[in-house]
C-alpha cells in the first residue's frame, strides 16, 4: 500500500517556495534528512568530485514500495503531511515532498529501495528529471539514492559551484553536524580516497562529539543542561497525563565554550532545534546574553545547543531549506536558553589550564600546521577597543583561542577546530576523527583537571607586585590582581544596585567635570540611573557637572575619569542599551577603577582574602570584561615537564 500522497493544491500552495538544491552540500543534507526521517539507524555518505560527480547515500531505514519511489518523484508528493493543519506541527525533517523531484531534475540519478515486508525491491533510473528505466531488483532492507553530474543539464548553474575541496567540505560540515544531533545513529562519510567521518553508536551526546572533535576540544567546553521548563500556555493547565506532560515541555541541553575560549566569528555557534541545524538570531542574541561580563563585547563562544519543543511551538515553514523557523513563544524560548547556558558557565566556573611555552608546543607540530597556527594568529585584529579600556586585553596574545595544551599528543584535533575558523567551516582531511585508543571514553579525567576556583588556596607571594601566585594539591595558581579584584567589586557592585539603590559616599569638594555636548546628551540620558549607582551630580553651568559623590570604593581621584569613561562607553552604543546592560557597564567601570592596581604590593593577609572573595565570586574565571582571571598549573602538568610521569 501507498504511503506517499500527492499534496492538495491548496496545502501545496501554504509551503514556503524556493529552490532548495543549490550545491552539492544542498543534496547531501536532503538525501541525509530523508534517511533519519525513514528511521535509519546507519546512513552512509559517499561523494566524489566534491559530490559534483557523485553523492551517494545508502541508509537501513524503511526503505519504499514500489509504488511509492515512483510517486516520490512527484512535486509535493510526500508522507510526512496530508493537510494544511499538519504544516502547524511538523515533526519530521521534510515535509515539502519537493527535495527528490527537485535532485531528480538536474543530475542523473539512481534509486534502490526496499520496503522492509515486501520481498523484492525497486530500482529507478532518472536522468534530467525523465524516468529511464524501473526494474525489479534484489536490495537488502532500506534504501540507496545515487545522484551524479549534479547540474549536468543546466550548465549556468554548474558554474557556480566552487571547487571540489570546498564543496566537500560543506558536506563534511553537514555530515559531522547531523551526527552531532543524532548521537545513537552510526554516520559514515568518504570520499574516494579519505574516510572522513565513521561513528558507530554513541551512548550520549558528550561521546559523539569525543568521536567527531576528539578530546581536546572537549576540554574547552563546559557541559549545560539538560534544563526542562513548561510550555507556557500548557503550564496552566492541569491535566497530568503523561502525554500531555511530555508534550508541554521544552528541554535544552548542549555544551559551551570556557570564556578564555574566544572566537572572532560566530562560525562555530550551532543551534539545533528538535535536532534540525537552523539559523536563529533570537538563539544567538540569548547567548550573547549568556556571555555578558564572561567573554569581551565582539568576541564569539563555541556553542552547540539542543532545543527540545513541542512541533507544533515550531514553525519550520519559513524558509525552503528549512534552515531557518519561528518559536510560539519566543521571549519563553529566548529566556530558556539564555539561563540555561548561564547557570552551566556559572555552575561550571571554568579555569583556563595554564597555556604552554608556545614554541616547545608548535615545535611538536608539522611545519604546515605551524604556518596556519601562525597566520590565525597574525590574522587576529587587536581587539577594538583595546587600549582605551585599561581592563581589556592589550595584544591579541591574550585573546587564547583555545590553542593552549598544544603540546598534548592528540593535538590534531585541535588544529581541526582551529582552522574551522576559516571557510569554508569543515575541511575534509580536518574533520577526520581522531582514532581513540580501543575502549577509551571520553575522559571524565580531563574535564575533571580543568577543574573549578578552588576555596582553599595558600598564597606565596607576588610575582612583579601583579600576579598572586598560590598552591593548593591540584597544583600551582597565578592570580592576576587587578582583574579579580575587579570581579569581586563588579559583583558586589551589581548585587547592591539590583537589590535597591546604591548608595554613594560624600566627596570631600564635589569634582566638578566639563562635558563635551556628546557626553552632555548622554549625562541626561542616564542621569538617572548614575544617581542610582551612587553617583550624585548636578548641573554647573551649561556643560559642566559638580559631582557629589561616587561609590564607596572609588578613590576621589579616580572619579573623573570613571565618569567620562562611563558616558564615552555607553555614547558609542547610541541608546541601544538595555538597563540590565547599562547596569553592567556602569558596574564594570566602577569596579575596574576601583580594583587593587597592577604592581601594587599585597600582604599576605590580603592576598588570603581576595582570593577567599574570588572563591566566592559567581563568575571567577573573568573579568567582566572577558580577561581571564586565573591560571593554573595542575599537578599532573608539573609532574609531566619533570618527567615524572
Ligand atoms: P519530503 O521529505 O519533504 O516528504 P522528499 O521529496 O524528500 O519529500 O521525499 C518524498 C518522499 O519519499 C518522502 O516523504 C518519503 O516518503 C520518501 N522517501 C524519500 N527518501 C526516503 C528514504 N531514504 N527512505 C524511505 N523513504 C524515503
Ligand atoms: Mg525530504
Amino acid at each position: 500500500m501507498s504511503v506517499i500522497h500527492i499534496l492538495p493544491e491548496a496545502v501545496a500552495n501554504k509551503i514556503a517556495a524556493g529552490e532548495v538544491v543549490e550545491r552539492p552540500a544542498s543534496v547531501a543534507k536532503e538525501l541525509l534528512e530523508n534517511s533519519l526521517d525513514a528511521a535509519a539507524r546507519q546512513v552512509e555518505v559517499d561523494v566524489e568530485g566534491g559530490g559534483k560527480r557523485l553523492i551517494r547515500v545508502v541508509d537501513d531505514g524503511c526503505g519504499m514500495s514500489r509504488d511509492d519511489a515512483l510517486l516520490a518523484f512527484e512535486r509535493h508528493a510526500t508522507s510526512k503531511i496530508r493537510s494544511a493543519e499538519d504544516l502547524t506541527e511538523v515533526a519530521t525533517l521534510g515535509f515539502r515532498g519537493e527535495a527528490l523531484p527537485s535532485i531528480a531534475a538536474v543530475s542523473r540519478l539512481i534509486l534502490e529501495t526496499r520496503h522492509k515486508p515486501e520481498s523484492s525491491g525497486t530500482r529507478l533510473e532518472i536522468a534530467g528529471g525523465r524516468l529511464r528505466d524501473v526494474k525489479e531488483t534484489a536490495w537488502a532492507d532500506g534504501t540507496n539514492i545515487e545522484v551524479r553530474g549534479l547540474f549536468y543539464n543546466t550548465p549556468a548553474r554548474r558554474k557556480f559551484l566552487k571547487s571540489e575541496s570546498t564543496e566537500l567540505g560543506h558536506i563534511a560540515s553537514l555530515v559531522t553536524h547531523y551526527a552531532l544531533a543524532h548521537p545513537d545513529k552510526r554516520f559514515r562519510l568518504a570520499s574516494l580516497t579519505n574516510e572522513i567521518l565513521n561513528v558507530p553508536p554513541a551512548a550520549s551526546p558528550r561521546e559523539r562529539l569525543y568521536q567527531v572533535m576528539g578530546g581536546q576540544l572537549l576540554d574547552q567546553l563546559v557541559e549545560f543542561g539538560p534544563t526542562e521548563r513548561r510550555m507556557p500556555q500548557l503550564a496552566e493547565t492541569h491535566d497530568d497525563t503523561d502525554t500531555v506532560q511530555e508534550a508541554a515541555l521544552a528541554r535544552i541541553s548542549g555544551f559551551v565554550s570556557r570564556p578564555e575560549v574566544q572566537k572572532l566569528n560566530r562560525s562555530q555557534i550551532y543551534f539545533f532545534v528538535n535536532r534540525r541545524l537552523v539559523r536563529d538570531r533570537l538563539a544567538l542574541h540569548a547567548l550573547n546574553e549568556a556571555y555578558r561580563n564572561i567573554l569581551p563585547a565582539g568576541m564569539f563562544p563555541v556553542a552547540l545547543i539542543f532545543l527540545e519543543l513541542p512541533p507544533s511551538e515550531v514553525d519550520v515553514n519559513v524558509h525552503p531549506s528549512k534552515t531557518e523557523v519561528r518559536f510560539r513563544h519566543s521571549s519563553f524560548t529566548h529566556d530558556l536558553v539564555r539561563d540555561s547556558i548561564r547557570q552551566g558557565l556559572l555552575a561550571a566556573r571554568p579555569v583556563p589550564a595554564f597555556p604552554m611555552p608556545r614554541r616547545t608546543a608548535l615545535a611538536a607540530r608539522e611545519p604546515e600546521e605551524t604556518e596556519a597556527l601562525e597566520r590565525l594568529n597574525e590574522d587576529a585584529p587587536p581587539v577594538a577597543t583595546a587600549g582605551i579600556n585599561p581592563c581589556l586585553p592589550s595584544s591579541a596574545n591574550v585573546v587564547v583561542r583555545g590553542d593552549f595544551r598544544l603540546a598534548s599528543p592528540a593535538a590534531a584535533a585541535v588544529t581541526g577546530w582551529l582552522r574551522l575558523e576559516a571557510e569554508p567551516p569543515f575541511t575534509p582531511e580536518l574533520t577526520r576523527p581522531p582514532v581513540p585508543p580501543a575502549g577509551s571514553e571520553p575522559s571524565e579525567t580531563r574535564s575533571r583537571e580543568a577543574g573549578e576556583f578552588p576555596s582553599n588556596l595558600q598564597p606565596l607571594g607576588q610575582i612583579e607586585e601583579s600576579f598572586i601566585v598560590a598552591t593548593n594539591a591540584e597544583g600551582l595558581w597565578i592570580i592576576d590582581q587587578h582583574v579579580a579584584h575587579e570581579r569581586i567589586l563588579f559583583e558586589r557592585h551589581l548585587h547592591r544596585r539590583s537589590g535597591a539603590k546604591v548608595e554613594g559616599q560624600r566627596l570631600l569638594l564635589p569634582i566638578v567635570v566639563e562635558l563635551r555636548p556628546e557626553q552632555n546628551a548622554v549625562f541626561q540620558d542616564i542621569g538617572q540611573e548614575l544617581a542610582a549607582n551612587g553617583f550624585e551630580a548636578e548641573p554647573f553651568g551649561q556643560r559642566t557637572v559638580a559631582i557629589k559623590t561616587a561609590p564607596a570604593d572609588v578613590r576621589a581621584e579616580n572619579v573623573e575619569s570613571l565618569v567620562l569613561e562611563i558616558l564615552d562607553g555607553v555614547g558609542r552604543e547610541a541608546r541601544a542599551l538595555s538597563l540590565e546592560e547599562l547596569r553592567g557597564r556602569i558596574a564594570a567601570s566602577v569596579a575596574c577603577h576601583a580594583a587593587i592596581k597592577v604592581h601594587t604590593p599585597l600582604d599576605r593577609n590580603k592576598m588570603q582574602w581576595l582570593l577567599n572573595e574570588l572563591s566566592r565570586a559567581e563568575c571567577p574565571m573573568t573579568c567582566p570584561h572577558g580577561r581571564p582571571v586565573v591560571l593554573k598549573y595542575g599537578l599532573k602538568e608539573i609532574q609531566k615537564a619533570f618527567k615524572r610521569i
